[in-house]
């Protein structure tokens, strides 16, 4: 079939697998045009490896540090017609490129959050692999089915204070409009620390300890965002910074039980995702800060993001620089006084007329695109593509 892009708000339902090919192979490239990391994990366990940040994640052990990886997601196949979804070509090339390079990976589908992936995964650990030495948890989920009691929790992306109205990004209809949301109540605020919260990760830390199958002074690493005030009441005073406190919570009690330094928070510049697209305001933000950094030469991508935490922190014989709470700062070059300077300076004039001139929305259009492999070099979209890709671990 030939497969052009559907948008539906803020995502496609349609993924291009040769696309989605050439945007992993680009990842891979970047990687490889680096000296090979310092201190590398050689047994790599990401869960959310399929896009964003747990893809970035997984290329830069594997073909960065050649470590064996493990990667979890939750992605759909190709079926009836309809393409499988951008993770799973993700994964399929991912794989491909591994195996050419006498790279062992195995890749897992399905819900990380259960009880039952995780002794899958544990089993796998055991009989193929050895010892983990690191784990990236890099989830993001609109829902988690608690383990235990099958209660199913949301998450929500509202503020925690009053009401919040702010200047908005329609990505659809390219419009500036004002957004208002309503503080989230006590409960969705509760369910979506349960969601994305640290206690998910917890969990993995506890079974792999359990079964054995962690190395002797192993690392694990998950992320957040923090970013500037303009987004302060929607992210790190809305549910989702609460949630993120608790992630930072989890690295402490890692620690306590592990030793300090096992667990880290990596606090992570902005970046158009999957995940990062649903969140109010930060599609906006996201286009005037490209813009900025773009001009000053400092815009870097997923992958050269973590590249950056595996050679500058992990691969520093001092190990990782931390901020005065403990986390990891690669966000520093987005939160740099003049690039923050410069996005307040065009964010109160920033109007519908004026979006091509003083952001790059064009930029963030193209970016999401080809998260789902849209508008990649050297794809020939017009040609008839098979929409089935098996992953070679998961056969
Ligand atoms: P993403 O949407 O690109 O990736 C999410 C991953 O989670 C995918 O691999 C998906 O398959 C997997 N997943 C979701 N639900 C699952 C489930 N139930 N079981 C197994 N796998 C599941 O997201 P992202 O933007 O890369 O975010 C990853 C982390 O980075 C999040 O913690 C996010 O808060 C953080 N972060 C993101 C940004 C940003 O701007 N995108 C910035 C800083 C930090």
């Amino acid at each position: 079939m030939v497969i052009t892009p559907k948008i539906r708000g803020f995502i496609c339902t349609t993924a291009h697998p040769e696309g989605c090919a050439a945007h992993v192979q680009g990842q891979i490239d970047y990687v490889k045009s680096k000296p090979r990391l310092e201190n590398a994990p050689k047994r790599v366990l990401v869960v959310g490896a399929s896009t964003g940040y747990g893809l970035a994640s997984r290329i830069v052990a594997a073909f960065g540090g050649a470590a064996s990886t493990v990667g979890v997601f939750f992605e759909k196949e190709a079926a009836d017609k309809k393409t499988a979804s951008a993770g799973w070509y993700n994964s399929a090339a991912f794989e491909e490129a591994a195996a050419k390079d006498g790279l062992s990976a195995k890749s897992f589908n399905g819900d990380a959050f259960s009880h039952e992936m995780k002794q899958r995964v544990i089993e796998a650990i055991k009989t193929d692999l050895g010892p983990i030495d690191m784990i990236v948890y890099s989830l993001a989920s609109p829902r988690r089915i608690d383990p235990d009691t099958g209660e199913i929790y949301k998450s929500v992306l509202k503020p925690t204070g009053g009401t919040f109205s702010s200047k908005n990004l329609n990505t659809d209809k390219k419009l500036i409009e004002t957004v208002t949301i309503e503080p989230a109540t006590a409960e969705e605020t509760a369910q979506t620390v349960k969601v994305m919260g640290g206690e998910d990760w917890n969990l993995w830390i506890n079974a792999l300890a359990e079964a054995g199958v962690l190395a002797d002074g192993f690392k694990t690493v998950a992320y957040n965002y923090i970013g500037p005030e303009l987004t302060w009441a929607i992210y790190t005073d809305g549910t989702i910074g609460r949630a993120k406190l608790h992630l930072e919570q989890t690295a402490r009690e890692i620690n306590d039980r592990f030793g300090a330094g096992t667990a880290l928070v990596s606090v992570n510049k902005a970046l158009v995702t999957q995940a990062s697209s649903a969140i109010p305001v930060v599609p906006l933000y996201i286009s005037l800060l490209y813009k900025v950094m773009k001009e000053k030469g400092l815009h870097e991508g997923c992958i050269e993001q973590i590249h950056r935490l595996f050679a500058d922190h992990y691969g520093a014989p001092e190990g990782p620089k931390l901020d005065d709470k403990g986390r990891v700062r690669i966000d520093d070059w987005e939160m740099r006084e003049d690039v923050q300077a410069a996005v307040a300076g065009v964010w109160d004039s920033v109007t519908t007329e004026t979006i091509d001139d003083v952001s790059d929305f064009a930029g963030y259009q193209k970016e999401f695109y080809r998260l789902f492999g849209f508008g990649l070099e050297g794809v020939d979209y017009g040609a008839e593509t098979d929409p089935v890709r098996p992953i070679p671990s998961l056969r």
